[in-house]
């Protein structure tokens, strides 16, 4: 193989060029590479100034990543900066595409950085559980100042080029080719005499301003970042720019940094990381069998139909807008408008940008408009025999190849798909709410659903920037079927002498971003009411609780300003509620049940270990295929902290005999087959060796 890192001159410009695809990531044999081909520019006479860029698509994008579970080898990053800003050369870095993490770092050694106007700028390390390693909480807040390397270091915010040119983090906007750019900026350096300027030499701007905002951040962060560790050691990097000499604060950043690499958190959000990777190569799912897809119709303009249609309007796509009802099909465009204008008044859009977006997006009330689109994704209300003619209609309709998906939570995907004579273009995108937002997909499979239909919806979920993960056709697939069991335990530990309340902070305790209450009021009571009753309706033995009692009274959460808590107006915050406790104390006397004690421990073991049994056994039914997609649905769709790793993940580490003992006791306790330790999960713990099921 080719070395990665090459030596050019072009007269008195040397060039230092990284080749190492796919986006020049820093290894060992890239680090080795840099010195040698610097020590090379340093001992050429003929070299007055060092551009350091890279081939391809982009600058240096971070480190290896598949490094970080092996030994460090020589020589660390650390020893590559501080060689680049000694030099007595000036060294020029030249930068395109994304420069992050090590990248950065890197370019902050260099003594000038230019940028073409596309490039992005980070230090995202934070988000994998660490504090940026190599001189980059040092140098950018002597380079930037406090406040933004704040939100870069500790929050991981990326900056564009045109960012990091108004506050000084880059000289110039430069246009390819870099090469030119370099030498020409190279040539208004010559003749400039003594060592070209460090940002080590350089003390961090308005020290008092610097050091409130360290302050201020310091309690925010400790208040965001629901046990996490790493943002609040990147302050702790940070204020040693502030109060030690530049050597001293690189040695506090170094030990804060193999700090956090031993940590669990780390070691959780990597996990989190390649287990997104990872459920986009489902074993048996051919890409290549992706059918092309360049239009879209959204049938049903509520909710979910306006929050899918800009997801698939800001992937470049055209969208059409299908409702019955025309004063829905209005507010649906109506509502669409609404996003786009808040988008540009916030700065997150230009003008032209949501012009062109909204420019895509028609409405119909007639299904022969839907007769030409690659793609239906039906979001009408949640009832099967709308669902069935809906999917009749447009079995009529479509042409052939056109992939019909629908985005039920919890129906059947194959009574739907029953109703075309084409189930094998039937499939299920189950979008979250809000669908433009969040960025889970689950992509149902149906026992019909054909590996073309599959392909071309999972190369969807990459388009609009999703994770999606396939998965098989149950009631309320993977994510909801476990957050049900979730909340029957929730409901369970409520009626035994928990308050919601109580339930809710153990939840967020563990680094949930809502309790499970909050969570069910924000979605609206009415929603899960509906479900139950026409799951009653079907037949199921569902049974009526306390939350049944407050949709009655019209409490259907946030949207009422009243559910499970109640709410100031304008204010989301959820306040307990007497009204509510007194009538959960009137359901537990009607059910007899005395009330006991329930500890903390309790429920955070109950909450969770439901899920976890749930989860074995959405295995071992084949719904989910591989523990990494359980972690995947719930970190991406339903707040599971990923420093946490995910559901499974966490599991392991939790100790699965841990957990299967406490399923017995709880099964032995209440006699209730939930608790019963899944097959899957006991044939693990027998796999191991670390017990198996109990005698
Ligand atoms: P909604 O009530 O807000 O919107 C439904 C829309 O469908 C309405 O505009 C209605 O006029 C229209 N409609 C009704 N019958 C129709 C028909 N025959 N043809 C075309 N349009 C018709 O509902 P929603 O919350 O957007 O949910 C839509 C679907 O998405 C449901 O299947 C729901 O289970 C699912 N879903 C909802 C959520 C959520 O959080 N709301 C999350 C995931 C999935």
């Amino acid at each position: 193989m080719a070395h990665p890192v090459v030596y050019e001159r072009h007269g008195r410009f040397a060039v230092i060029r990284i080749d190492h695809p796919p986006v020049n990531a820093l290894n060992q044999s890239v680090r080795q590479g840099l010195l040698d081909a610097l020590a090379q520019a340093l001992v050429d006479a003929q070299v007055t100034a060092i551009g350091l860029m890279c081939a391809g698509r982009t600058f240096i994008a971070g480190a290896d990543l598949r490094e970080l579970s092996q030994l460090p080898q020589g020589p660390s990053l650390p020893d590559v900066t501080a060689v680049i800003e000694a030099s007595r050369k000036p060294v020029i870095a030249l930068m395109h595409g994304t420069a992050l993490g090590g990248g950065l770092e890197i370019a902050l050694a260099c003594h000038y950085r230019l940028a073409t106007p596309d490039t992005e700028l980070g230090l995202p390390e934070v988000t994998l559980g660490l504090v940026p390693g190599a001189g980059g909480t040092q140098r950018l807040p002597r380079l930037v100042g406090m406040p933004l390397a704040i939100d870069m270091v500790a929050r991981g915010r990326r900056i564009d080029a045109q960012r990091a040119l108004a506050c000084g983090l880059v000289h110039g906007l430069v246009h390819e080719p870099l090469l030119e750019a370099g030498q020409a900026f190279a040539r208004t350096l010559e003749g400039r005499d003594g060592p070209p300027p460090r940002a080590s030499d350089r003390p961090v701007p308005d020290a008092d301003q610097a050091r409130d905002g360290l302050d201020q951040a310091a309690i925010a962060l400790a208040r965001s970042a629901r046990g996490r560790q790493a943002p609040l050691k990147c302050l702790e990097a940070l204020r040693a720019s502030l109060t030690l000499p530049f050597a001293e604060g690189l040695k506090t950043e170094r030990q804060l940094f193999l700090a956090c690499k031993g940590s669990d958190e780390h070691r959780g959000l990597v996990h989190a990381f390649f287990a997104e990777r990872q459920a986009f190569k489902v074993p048996g799912l051919d890409d290549r069998l992706a059918r092309p897809v360049a239009s879209v119709a959204v049938l049903g303009a509520g909710t979910m139909g306006r929050g899918i249609a800009i997801s698939f309007l800001d992937a470049g796509l055209p969208v059409c807008l299908f409702d019955v009802n025309p004063e829905a099909l209005k507010q649906g465009l109506g509502a669409i408008g609404q996003h786009y204008a808040r988008a540009v008044a916030r700065g997150r859009l230009t003008e032209d940008e949501a012009r062109t977006r909204q420019r895509r997006l028609s409405s119909t009330r007639d299904y022969g408009a839907l007769a030409t689109v690659d793609l239906v994704v039906e979001a009408a209300v949640e009832n099967l025999g709308i669902k069935r003619e809906i999917f009749a209609e447009l079995d009529r309709v479509c042409r052939p190849g056109t992939v019909l998906a629908t985005n039920t939570s919890t129906l059947d995907i194959d009574r739907i798909a029953d109703a075309t004579d084409r189930p094998a273009d039937v499939i299920g995108m189950h979008f979250f709410s809000p669908a433009n937002v969040m960025r889970l997909l689950e992509v149902v499979e149906g026992a019909a659903t054909g590996a073309a239909t599959q392909a071309t919806a999972m190369s969807l979920a990459r388009r609009l920037g999703k994770v999606g993960v396939l998965v098989g056709n149950g009631y309320g697939f993977v994510g909801n079927r476990i957050l049900y069991r979730r909340l029957a335990e929730a409901l369970a530990l409520v009626t035994d002498g928990a308050t919601p309340a109580r339930v809710d902070r153990v939840l967020t305790a563990f680094g949930f971003p809502m309790g499970q209450f909050a969570m069910s009021d924000l979605a609206g009571l009415d929603v899960g009411y509906r479900a139950r009753e026409e799951r009653r309706r079907a037949g199921d033995t569902v049974p009526r609780t306390w939350l049944d009692l407050l949709v009655e009274q019209g409490r259907l959460g946030q949207k009422t300003g009243a559910g499970v808590y109640r709410y100031e107006p304008g204010d989301r915050t959820p306040k307990e509620d007497v009204e509510v406790l007194r009538l959960i104390e009137r359901f537990r006397a009607e059910q007899g049940v005395t009330v006991r004690a329930v500890s903390d421990e309790e429920i955070r073991q109950r909450c969770l270990y439901v899920m976890v049994n749930e989860a074995f056994r959405i295995l071992d039914e084949g719904i989910a295929r591989r523990p990494v997609d359980i972690d995947v649905i719930w970190n991406c769709g339903y707040g599971f902290p990923a420093h946490k790793g995910g559901l499974m993940y966490w599991a392991e580490r939790e100790g699965l005999a841990t957990i299967q003992a406490r399923l017995l006791d709880f099964h032995d306790q209440t006699g209730e087959a939930h608790w019963r330790p899944a097959d899957g999960l006991n044939r693990r713990l027998a796999e191991a060796g670390a017990g198996g099921e109990r005698p």
